[in-house]
């Protein structure tokens, strides 16, 4: 399978993300093999983005969550809010939020571990900046990062968990990472995935790229077979951006049952 994660991140609002929604569906219309789809718009559209999708083989995911149930945390969101509006995807740990609010290894080990306790699929995302990746410190930094969000996890049977492979330096950058850079990372990645969860847990641990991907470059990563799909922003909220990667996902898919 190939999964593609659209992360609308604050870019649009309620009624754009309705429209939004729909033309996404359009994209996997009329194809023979689908690749995996999910939507992850602003919290204040997930409720309408959710009756869009209902009867579709697209999923929803938010964009954060908050590690505990319910409480006294203002402007947060909890897993039983998501869990309530039929999200069953939640990314974490993004640079964004590690870098502009904050947000520190623990506490994306806390909520990786709550969301899996609520059967919510984390999108775990981890990356190094441009100065770790030139001063070689690329693989310790990403390995710093699984080890930290993956502590204490038991991954049950029914359980998926992504690995995001999102360096810093190719976000929002216009200019992705290269293809060798990413699968070089991403065996690594397998690698540190097998050590903390066991191999017999591989096949629920997926590992995507995230990083300026788009209509362009898509199919050179996802032709690889250990990139498993795309983590996807600037490119997600352009529909023909869009439609273009659901295309490359779609054609290796086609090319794998052939
Ligand atoms: C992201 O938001 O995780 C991301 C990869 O953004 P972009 O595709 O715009 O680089």
């Amino acid at each position: 399978m190939k999964t593609i994660i659209a992360n609308w991140k604050m870019n649009v609002g309620v009624r754009e993300s309705v429209a939004l929604a729909r033309a996404s569906l359009l994209t996997l219309r009329g194809r023979t093999v689908i690749p995996e789809l999910v939507i992850c718009p602003p919290f204040v559209a997930l409720s309408e983005v959710r009756k869009v999708i209902a009867r579709s083989a697209a999923q929803i995911g938010a964009q954060d969550m908050h590690w505990e149930p319910t409480g006294s945390f203002t402007g947060e969101t909890s897993s039983r809010m998501l869990l309530e509006l039929g999200v069953n995807h939640v990314i974490l740990g993004h640079s964004e939020r590690r870098n502009h609010l904050g947000e520190t290894d623990e506490m994306i080990n806390k909520k990786v571990l709550h969301a899996l306790s609520e059967s919510i699929t984390p999108i775990v995302c981890v990356g190094e900046t441009k100065q770790q990746r030139d001063a070689g410190d690329a693989r310790s930094s990403v390995e710093r990062q699984i080890t930290s969000a993956l502590q204490g996890v038991r991954l049950r049977s029914q359980d998926k968990l992504f690995l995001a492979y999102e360096p810093v330096w190719a976000i929002g950058a216009g200019e992705a990472a290269s293809v060798g850079e990413v699968l070089e990372m991403h065996r690594f990645m397998r690698l540190v995935a097998n050590e903390l969860c066991g191999e017999s847990a591989q096949k629920q641990i997926v590992i995507i790229y995230g990083g300026s991907v788009d209509g362009h470059n898509a199919y050179g990563f996802l032709r690889e077979p250990e990139i498993e799909g795309v983590l996807v922003g600037g490119a997600s909220v352009k529909i023909n951006q869009l439609k273009d990667i659901v295309g490359a996902a779609a054609e290796v898919l086609v090319a794998q049952t052939n």
